[in-house]
Parts: structure tokens; C-alpha cells; sequence
């Protein structure tokens, strides 16, 4: 039996147990502590190099608790409405709930499968008639690809409401230089065990203003005034990253530019060798745009043969992958919630499909997908 090829799975470096070990070393097991620090400024450093004294980053928990914690900062409440892109990962839409506030779900556009800057204006405009200005706009990069930031941002100003970037599948992406992380007034990084870089699990809260990073990071310390016993005005989370998780943050940061490389050879090669088959499409990145390839996707459209029946090939043949996140509107949890689209995420979805893109697929693993898909079409 041959050994199981993973979607995407955790790929150390080498010093991350350095950095592990000073923590126990200094007795720092605790939600605070140098790697903590140190973390923060890694990836400051990493998203703006030139002005990363003008960058502030909370590590957190988790990507989702960033997410949470933004709309929190926004200031959004029960009965407000916040858009969000509806192809997605649910951790994208959830805090949106949490909140008690509603989500309006947008559709893709085809060049980059993210938010739709058309639909995205249509529903601005839609439930200002309605009678609600949406409080927030929350556009996700899906598997690395950016979305059309330019044209969502200029949107977001025009109408004046701030935009709440999920970079939590983005991190090393860009268009034209200006990195993926600060496009948003608040952006959502994340460090669970299958994105690009991993703490275990992990999160940030970026933000160009630094009381808004002060006030993530007394949020998510449960909100303790300055007092000699337990004092709280707020209600506060217990969101923070350990100094045990951002030890193995620091190591990973170390690699982060090695892994980008890696993830996008993948990408390469999957299309080198599967370009030629009618029924295989690749996502190539509009001009300026450049994606980490956190996952390679590709759409099989073929009379007969359904990404279903590639994906099952697959399992068969020990190889892990995965359809496209199914879109928000189609999820029951949120049947009721307002949708602006005319399809598209859907047929995404049922086209679409992510083959094994960690970082440490060997050059043979690779071949076994390639072969098994060939094999399929032939
Ligand atoms: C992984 C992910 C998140 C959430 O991150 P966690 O760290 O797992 O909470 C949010 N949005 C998207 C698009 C993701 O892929």
C-alpha cells in the first residue's frame, strides 16, 4: 500500500523547536511572553517592510477570533448587516453571527473567484434602499488568489464603509507589491494546521492603527482593567495566542518566502502536466496579481466525467483532495440570509476541485495525482 498523500499538511522548518525550547526554557508557557512579541514584529516586518513601525499585529487564538474581534472593533451589533464574500471558508461568515448580525452574502467573478465588485455595489446600493447601510465588507482570497482589491476598496470609501480583509489564506500574496494583510482597515491572518505557515493554531489581527491593536489585545486578555484585582468595563475573550504557539510562529516565519516558492511550483507542475487534458482549468492571476497557491484548484468540465468522479478516483487511489468551500448562500445555516449573484460561486463549487498542494509533496507524490487524473480522462 502506498502512503497517503494529505491536502495540505504541516511543514516545520527546523528552528521552530529553538524558539519552543527558550519558552520553556524561561518558564514562558503563558498567553503572553518574547515569542509573542517577537511574532508580532515578524509579521509586521514581513507585510510592510519599509513602515513596519506603522503596523500594528495582535497574535490570537485563531484566524476566526481576528475576524470576531474585527467586526467587535467596527462596532458591529445584533441587527446590523456586514457583507461577506459567499465563497468561503464558514469561518469567514460565523462572526458575523456571533455578533447577531446579518450576513449578505456576494457572489464570485471568474478571473479571480473571489468577491464580485459588480455584485458588491449592486447590494451596497440594494440595502441602502432597503434601508441599512452594510456596517462592514469582509472579501477572502480564496486558496491565495487575491481579490480585485483596487476595485473593492474604491467602493468601500465611496460608500464609506470600512473594509475587513480574511487574509487567512493569503499570507505572501500580493498585487503589485502591496501585500495581501493590508488592504483592509483590519485584516484576519491565520495559522491553523493547513495554511501556508501554522502555529498549530493560530491567528492575527493586523491594523495600520495602533489603538485598534492595543484594544484586540486587551479584548482578547478578557478585557482586564488597570486595576490591582479583576476590574472589567467591557466583556472581553480569551483570545490570545500562547508563547508555546508563537515559538513555533517565529521558526515558520523563518520559512514563510521557502513555502510560498514551494506551493507555487506546485501549482506549476500540476499545469505543466495537465494542461493539455480539454477538461482541466486552471486559475491563471490576472496581471500584477500574485498568489501564494496555498492550494492548487482546478475546474474539470467534461460532458461525463464530474470533479466528483475525479475526487473519488483519487480517494481510491489514497490521494487526499477536496471540492471548492461550498458557498455561503447554499449553506443551511444561513438559507436565510440575503444573496447578490447570478451563480457563479455554485457552478465553482460544483466544478471545482483542490489537489495535495502542501509544501512538502515530494516531486513523486506530485506524479501520482498527475498519473491518477490521467487516468481518469484516458
Ligand atoms: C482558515 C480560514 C479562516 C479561519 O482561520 P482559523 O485560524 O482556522 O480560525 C478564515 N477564513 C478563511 C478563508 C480560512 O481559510
Amino acid at each position: 500500500m502506498q502512503s497517503k498523500i494529505w491536502l495540505s499538511s504541516p511543514h516545520m522548518g527546523g528552528n521552530e523547536r529553538k524558539y519552543v525550547e527558550d519558552a520553556f526554557a524561561a518558564n514562558w508557557v503563558a498567553p503572553l511572553g518574547p515569542n509573542v512579541n517577537g511574532l508580532e514584529e515578524d509579521i509586521a516586518r514581513y507585510l510592510l517592510p519599509e513602515q513596519a513601525n506603522q503596523f500594528h499585529v495582535a497574535a490570537l487564538s485563531s484566524g476566526t477570533a481576528a475576524i470576531h474581534l474585527g467586526l467587535i472593533l467596527l462596532g458591529v451589533k445584533a441587527g446590523d448587516e456586514v457583507i461577506c464574500q459567499s465563497l468561503t471558508f464558514s469561518a469567514s461568515a460565523n462572526p458575523i453571527a456571533y455578533q447577531g448580525a446579518t450576513p449578505i452574502f456576494i457572489d464570485s467573478e471568474l478571473d479571480t473567484w473571489n468577491m464580485s465588485p459588480e455584485f458588491l455595489e449592486k447590494a451596497i446600493k440594494d440595502r441602502i434602499v432597503k434601508g441599512k447601510k452594510p456596517k462592514a465588507i469582509i472579501p477572502v482570497h480564496l486558496y491565495g488568489m487575491p481579490a480585485k482589491m483596487n476595485e473593492i476598496t474604491s467602493l468601500a470609501d465611496q460608500y464609506e464603509i470600512p473594509v475587513l480583509e480574511d487574509a487567512a489564506e493569503a499570507l505572501g500574496s500580493h498585487i503589485n507589491g502591496k501585500m495581501c494583510g493590508t488592504f483592509g482597515i483590519i485584516s484576519a491572518l491565520s495559522f491553523n494546521g493547513n495554511k501556508i505557515i501554522t502555529t498549530s493554531g493560530g491567528g492575527a489581527f493586523v491594523t495600520p492603527r495602533k489603538e485598534w491593536a492595543e484594544k484586540a489585545r486587551f479584548l482578547s486578555t478578557q478585557a482586564r482593567d488597570p486595576a490591582p484585582h479583576y476590574q472589567h468595563s467591557h466583556i472581553g475573550y480569551n483570545y490570545r495566542m500562547s508563547n508555546i504557539c508563537a515559538g513555533i510562529g517565529r521558526g515558520q516565519m523563518e520559512v514563510l518566502q521557502q513555502r510560498v516558492v514551494q506551493r507555487r511550483e506546485n501549482f506549476d507542475r500540476y499545469k505543466k502536466e495537465l494542461a493539455a487534458l480539454e477538461a482541466i482549468h486552471f486559475l491563471d492571476a490576472p496581471e500584477g496579481y500574485y498568489s501564494n497557491r496555498w492550494l492548487t484548484t482546478v475546474l474539470v468540465k467534461d460532458p461525463v466525467i464530474t470533479r466528483e468522479i475525479v475526487r473519488l478516483a483519487l480517494e481510491n487511489a489514497g490521494i487526499e483532495s477536496r471540492p471548492l468551500w461550498k458557498p455561503m448562500h447554499c449553506q443551511p445555516v444561513f438559507k436565510d440570509a440575503p444573496f447578490y449573484g447570478d451563480g457563479t460561486a455554485k457552478q465553482l463549487f460544483e466544478d471545482g476541485i483542490c489537489l495535495p498542494s502542501g509544501s512538502n509533496l515530494t516531486e513523486e507524490e506530485r506524479d501520482r495525482v498527475v498519473s491518477c487524473i490521467k487516468t481518469v480522462f484516458s
